[in-house]
């Protein structure tokens, strides 16, 4: 049997590309910003992580070419061996401090972080509850520990969570994981039950905050802040390729914690650290988010007229707080011609369709940015109104 049959044999994207509505690997010609080009022509994104708007600032961008020129444009080596630079140690420093821990460690990237933590923290013995929407990243690294068993609880369930949580044995470890902000319906964690819960079962908590930086918590510091629970909440964890412009993650916690993690995670000290340029556009979004925090109020601001507008016009959307507005297109083939459509009314979205929600259930992910403005989003509304009109 050929290993390659599978691959001969799957013309699936070929059948979407025929019919003109496969949406994937669309090419931006221009920066990631509020507006871009794509197809030669101009469009409103709001498909992007880049929440504070900070992928384009003069000022990320000029501390990524000062950083390149200085200290070159890679650096060949792991964290572990010769691959620290000073950079690094300050933008662990500064992010520890961020976010009210006593230390942080930087990983590649945001998916290499929930990959390089979970797998060293958990052990033979231990025991991972899940939230049933926890990012993929998440699910890979409880797939590359040894738990002993990972289980899953309803999404923000907290009966479900305490199920679960009573039917692991006294003496195993457990750590429950969850989004802090979920990344698909864009709504926030229930944290002060999951904290409850976790002090009741002796269990810690790790959250994964890469779409709750910047957008949610004082001065952006994410969901924890967002409840005053920054002290219980055991290990945050969050990415730089979103609010923070930049490509990377980090996991903030106690110094014991990323002393084990600096020293066990295979993640961490088999792959190169992170290139200069990229840690330092990493370190000047977190001084600017935490230094501007009109950044976050006008990011909730463009989400909540964009909320009450498209609930105005019909389009159903799911409620919420955050930057980020799932709205619903149901059928699968209905959701790529509506993402279609509204390309070419000149929005663009992200389609979400099974296996990332149920079937029946599909939906567009639209996101916002701290500098999209009022008429961007007037126009991206009448887009919405003659699409969802005509299907
Ligand atoms: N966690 C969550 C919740 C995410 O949404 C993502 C990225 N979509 C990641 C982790 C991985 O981050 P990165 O893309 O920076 O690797």
């Amino acid at each position: 049997m050929d290993l390659f049959e599978k691959c001969y044999n799957y013309t699936e994207p070929q059948e979407a590309m025929k019919t003109g509505l496969y949406p994937y690997f669309h090419a931006l010609e221009t920066a990631q910003d509020t507006e871009v080009v794509m197809d030669g022509k101009s469009i409103i994104m709001l498909g992007s992580n880049n929440y504070m708007g900070l992928t384009s600032d003069k000022r990320t961008i000029e501390a990524a070419k000062d950083a390149l020129e200085k200290l070159g444009t890679g650096c060949s080596g792991s964290r572990f061996l010769n691959g620290t630079l000073k950079l690094h140690e300050q933008l662990e420093a500064e992010l520890a401090d961020f976010f009210h821990k006593e230390g942080a460690v930087t990983f590649s990237t945001g998916f290499q972080t929930n990959l390089g933590a979970i797998s060293s923290i958990i052990g033979i013995h231990d025991y991972i509850l899940n939230d049933s929407e926890n990012h993929a990243s998440i699910l890979d690294g409880c797939r590359l520990s040894f738990a002993k068993k990972t289980l899953k609880y309803q999404h923000n369930d907290m009966t479900d969570l305490e199920r679960l949580l009573e039917r692991v044995p006294a003496e195993n470890g457990v750590l429950i994981i969850t989004d802090g902000v979920f990344s698909m319906s864009g709504d926030i964690a229930n944290l002060p039950e999951i904290v409850k819960l976790a002090k009741k079962y002796k269990a810690r908590i790790l959250v994964d905050d890469a779409h709750g930086v910047g957008m949610v918590g004082d001065c952006g510091r994410g969901t924890a802040s967002y409840y005053g629970l920054e002290d219980e909440v055991d290990m945050i964890m969050t990415t730089f390729s979103k609010s923070l412009a930049s490509l990377g993650g980090c996991i903030a916690s106690s110094k014991e914690v990323i002393n084990w993690i600096r020293h066990k995670s295979r993640p961490f000290i088999f792959s190169a650290s992170i290139p200069p340029a990229n840690a330092a556009a990493a370190l000047c979004a977190l001084r600017i988010i935490r230094d501007e925090p009109e950044r976050q109020k006008n990011l909730i601001e463009i989400a909540n007229y964009m909320r009450s507008r498209l609930k105005e016009a019909g389009i159903p959307i799911i409620e919420g707080e955050t930057a980020i507005i799932p709205v619903f297109t149901y059928d699968r083939n209905r959701t790529f011609i509506i993402t279609k459509m509204l390309f070419e009314e000149g929005v663009y979205v992200n389609p979400v369709i099974p296996p990332a929600v149920p079937e029946g259930q599909c939906m567009l992910r639209t996101s916002y940015t701290a500098t999209h403005t009022r008429e961007q989003m007037d126009r991206a509304v009448e887009a919405f109104k003659k699409v969802f009109s005509q299907v």
